[in-house]
């Protein structure tokens, strides 16, 4: 990222690693060929989609047949959604699917999309720290249920969910799995076994790889439809030619990440606990989203009482600094983000955060000239803006 910048959304994208560049530039150019062709150029290609495969997952401890390519996070959670539901109901096993209250809209969208056809939705509740509670999975299941699908952590607020337990219970009633990791690679163990999944989906541009790559990894024997039909590719999963010189970045990028990650998550631990203390230290009426310890190591959102995310992150912007807020921000109307009403903040509070996400080259400086600047710009939005709750207590007092 342009140095002239603090980058701090490191949840929304990152910036591709060199060495990433490095590995992808050939199948551009010199080894551009088409997997499919049966000739020398296409046999290169397949070669390097056949590594990339193998790659991925042996790091998430799977059979490269369990693999599938897609173009991206959002792909893979369609394709897990939408390909498990319209399988199961093909094969008269029921049409009703559970899922949490605080899923990414890739998720969350899918499901809703498959209601139009018949399927009924559970939405799993959270607590004020955005965690599902194995229990409540447990009651939702029902004899016709064909899906279940939690995220392993939460973009916005960085909550990470007991997948393994969550797992476990659904596979002692038979239900498929899925798991949305896109922000857990690169800061979590991703061993599809331990964690007890059937189907799990990753965004290679959330870990130093290119955007527009993903991966689905779908066990042996869960039934799955495709979603984008036409040619025999990722063996009749998902049709089109491969994007080879971006599978092969995504490869190289989880690879990487897998090596890096015991440094990564205690470099970004360090910075976002200094970021989270300092501001809890320097502002009055701020608050940490999310849970303090079962928490992506790079994610903190924080909020301010009276004063409204987006003002912060516009102030923040002048001065260089890029985070974001954990409301979805629709044609600029200040919408509060479902995400925190789930965890059952009220509409002031839940406008009133702002998302730093922590990556790999962020320095302590970094940190530090945030925390230097954020408690004039907390005040002066708090001069400006009229806050009811103050005026409220300040009349009690009086
Ligand atoms: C970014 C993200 C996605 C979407 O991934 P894309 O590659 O941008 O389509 C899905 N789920 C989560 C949790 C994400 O953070």
């Amino acid at each position: 990222m342009n140095k002239s910048i603090i980058y701090l959304d490191h949840a929304a994208t990152t910036a591709l690693d060199p060495q990433v560049l490095e590995a992808m530039m050939t199948y551009f150019t010199n080894n551009a060929g088409n997997p499919s062709s049966i000739h020398q150029a296409g046999r290169i290609a397949l070669q390097a989609l056949d590594d990339a495969r193998e790659t991925v997952a042996m790091i998430l401890g799977a059979n490269r047949n369990e693999i599938v390519f897609t173009s991206g996070g959002s792909e893979a959670d369609n394709l897990a959604i939408k390909g498990v539901a319209l399988a199961q109901q093909q094969r008269d096993k029921g049409n009703h699917i559970i899922t949490s209250a605080i899923e990414h809209h890739a998720v969350l969208d899918a499901v809703q999309y498959l209601e139009q056809f018949g399927f009924e939705a559970t939405l799993l509740p959270v607590d004020d720290r955005g965690l599902v509670n194995p229990d409540d999975l447990r009651a939702a299941l029902r004899p016709d249920t064909v899906l279940a699908s939690v995220m392993y952590a939460n973009n916005e607020v960085g909550t990470i969910q007991p997948i393994a337990e969550l797992g476990a219970i659904c596979r002692e009633c038979g239900v498929p799995f899925h798991t949305d990791a896109v922000q857990a690679a690169g800061s979590l163990p991703l061993d599809v076994d331990e964690l007890n999944v059937d189907l799990l989906s990753l965004a290679a541009h959330k870990f130093y790889g290119p955007k527009g790559a993903g991966a689905l990894y779908v066990r042996r024997g869960v039934p799955l439809l495709p979603q984008i039909n036409g040619g025999g590719q990722e063996r009749r999963r998902r049709a089109g030619t491969e994007n080879i010189p971006s599978i092969v970045g995504l490869a190289q990028a989880l690879a990487l990440a897998e090596e890096r990650r015991p440094a990564y998550v205690e470099h970004c631990r360090m910075l976002r606990d200094r970021l989270i203390d300092g501001v809890l230290d320097r502002i009055s009426g701020a608050w940490l989203n999310g849970d303090r310890i079962q928490r992506l190591p790079n994610n903190a959102n924080l909020g301010f009482d009276c004063v409204e995310g987006e003002s912060v992150l516009l102030l923040l912007d002048q001065r260089g600094v890029c985070a974001s807020s954990g409301s979805a921000c629709s044609s600029g109307s200040l919408e509060p983000s479902p995400v925190l009403l789930a965890m059952g903040q009220l509409t002031d509070d839940a406008i009133a955060s702002v998302r730093f996400s922590i990556g790999k080259d962020t320095a302590l400086a970094d940190i530090d000239d945030v925390l230097a600047m954020l408690p004039d710009m907390i005040g002066q939005l708090r001069g400006v803006m009229p806050c009811n709750r103050v005026q409220n207590s300040s009349v009690a007092v009086m």
